[in-house]
Formats: C-alpha cells, structure tokens, sequence
C-alpha cells in the first residue's frame, strides 16, 4: 500500500481563500476587518519565521496585522502591560504572544493575562476547559487544523482508536481533547510510556508531536492509518522532516500528512480563522 497524501498546503489555501472572502463581504457591508497583534520577545531565528509567516497571512487576506517586537531582556511587567492595553483596545480581535518567551518570563502567567475571547492561540485555560467541557470556543489552532484536515478525508472518525504521541500544552493535550470531541478512543503517550510501538501499532489514526526527527518508525504503524505528522525538525543539512519515518510509513499507511507542507499550513490559516471567529463572537456580544 502507498498512503494517499494529507495536502495540508492546499486544504490551508482553501480555508485561506474562504477567509479572505468573508474579510472582502465584512469590508464591502462597511465593517472592519479583523485585526490580529503578534507579540515577540527576543525570539529565535525559528520564532522569526513563525512570527513573519503570520504576519504574511493577514495581509494576504485582508486583515490588519499589528507588530510588537520587544527585546528579549524585557521585564514581564512590561510585557504584561502591553497585553493589558491590547486587551481594551476595541479595534484589537486577537492577540498572539509567541512561544517560547524568554526563560525569566513565565508564559502561564502571560497566557492568563490574555482576555479568552482575543486568545487566538487557545491556550488559555478558560478556552482549554471549554474544550474540555465540549462546549469549545476558540480551539488551540494546531490541533483545530489538524480535525479540519482530518474531515477532508470524509472518514467517520466514531469509535476509531487514535492514539497521540506526545503530551505538550499546546499540542498533544488538546489533539486528544479534540479527537475525543470526535468520537475516537483516545491513548496519550508521553516520554514515560511503556511499550511504544505496540501502542502506536494499534492506532487507526496517529497523530505525533515529539520533536525528535524519524522517531515513529515506519515499521510501527497499522496498514491503512491514518498518520499526522505534528514534528518539524531542522536537519544539519537544512533539511526539514517530521517525527516519522516518512517513506516506510507511507507503504503501510492510508493516508499521511507530508513535513513540510502538512500540519504547518493548517496551523497558520486556523489562526486567522480564529481570529475571524474572535471578532465575530466579540460583535455578537
Ligand atoms: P514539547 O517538547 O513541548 O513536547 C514533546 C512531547 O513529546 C512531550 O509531551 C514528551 O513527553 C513527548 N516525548 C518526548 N520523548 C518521548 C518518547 N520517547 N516517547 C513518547 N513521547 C515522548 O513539543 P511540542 O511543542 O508539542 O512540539 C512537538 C513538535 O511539533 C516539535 O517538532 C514542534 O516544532 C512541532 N510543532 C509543530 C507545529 C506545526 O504547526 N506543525 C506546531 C507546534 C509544534
């Protein structure tokens, strides 16, 4: 078997063309369009590239995009502080502080200072137990964008076993929060789990968010899964691969998600969607 492709690039420009023309019907009805603040504190040459991409995407959509590069040796107090003035400025619909902040500032603290309705991200807790709760507001975008794709395939996801290989806030947490939302039987694993490959050999969806390049052997994975691929991973040669061992898992998998140009693009275009869904809701009331 050779898996069919997840095309994560071109299921994002879908839900990207999608937005832009609700952004094009909101300014024609003499609405604003939505506005999104991206915060950076320091901030690694991989934190740049994440930060610009995001940026790109407003403008290439039609929203406005509002950019506050702070140096690293910023105090929280002062980062605290512009977020509180975002947070009362109307004309603000999201507000994304890019992780990881540098380590004399504690980003729980940061993410809780965020008003829940301008958190984009959906790291807050108030969002995250929404979530919890199945009554979810605004959903952490990469696992959100994940369940997008996933719906694609036109696969009834009830009752299949699906199994989330790494346990992180932003990732691994909510993936398995979503999945069960779905319908799936859901395992976490996590570095103290036993018997990895059994595990993973068992999943009719896999999803992996480790961040250690070729850790999924292909080996592992059940005929037919569905395997997403969270990782990215730079190469001493510059490359960039996932978690999975690609080209072994693509003869025994369904369907796979390829690095780059699977989960990347998904995560970008569902931050702008819940950027739109953030004014919306906020305009509702
Ligand atoms: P993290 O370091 O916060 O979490 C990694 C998780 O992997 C932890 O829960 C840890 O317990 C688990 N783990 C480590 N060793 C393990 C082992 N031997 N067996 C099982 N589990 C193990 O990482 P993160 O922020 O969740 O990111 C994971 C990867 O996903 C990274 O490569 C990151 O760059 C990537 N990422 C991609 C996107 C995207 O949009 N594509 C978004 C976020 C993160």
């Amino acid at each position: 078997m050779t898996a069919q492709l997840i095309d994560g690039k071109a299921i994002s420009e879908n839900l990207l063309s999608v937005l832009r023309q609700r952004v094009a019907a909101r300014v024609s009805a003499g609405k604003r369009p939505p506005c999104l603040a991206v915060v950076l504190v320091g901030g690694n040459p991989a934190s740049h590239i994440y930060v610009n991409k995001k940026r790109q995407s407003c403008e290439a959509i039609g929203f406005r995009s509002l950019a506050y590069d702070l140096p690293a040796e910023s105090s929280a107090q002062e980062l605290l502080a512009l977020i509180a003035k975002l947070n009362t400025d109307e004309e603000v619909d999201g507000i994304l502080v890019q992780l990881p902040l540098p380590d004399h500032i504690e980003s729980s603290l940061v993410i809780e200072c965020i008003d829940p309705k301008k958190d984009v991200d959906g790291f807050h807790p108030y969002n995250l137990g929404r979530l919890a709760q199945r009554v979810p507001l605004l959903r952490p975008c990469t696992p959100k964008g994940i369940m997008t794709m996933l719906h694609t395939l036109h696969v009834d996801l009830h009752g299949l076993n699906a199994v989330v290989v790494g346990a992180s806030n932003i990732v691994g947490r909510p993936m398995a929060l979503e999945l069960m939302l779905a319908g799936c039987t859901v395992t976490i694993c996590h570095r103290f789990t036993r018997d990895l490959p059994d595990i993973v050999g068992r999943a009719e969806i896999l999803v992996v968010a480790v961040g250690k390049p070729g850790f999924i052997k292909g080996e592992w994975v059940r005929d037919g899964a569905i395997v997403v691929d969270v990782g990215i991973n730079r190469l001493e040669n510059g490359k960039i691969c996932g978690d999975v061992e690609f080209d072994a898992a693509r003869q025994r998998a369904g369907w796979i998600t390829p690095v780059p140009g699977g989960v990347g693009p998904m995560t970008v275009a569902t931050l702008m969607e819940n950027t739109l869904e953030a004014l919306e809701a906020r305009e509702l009331g």
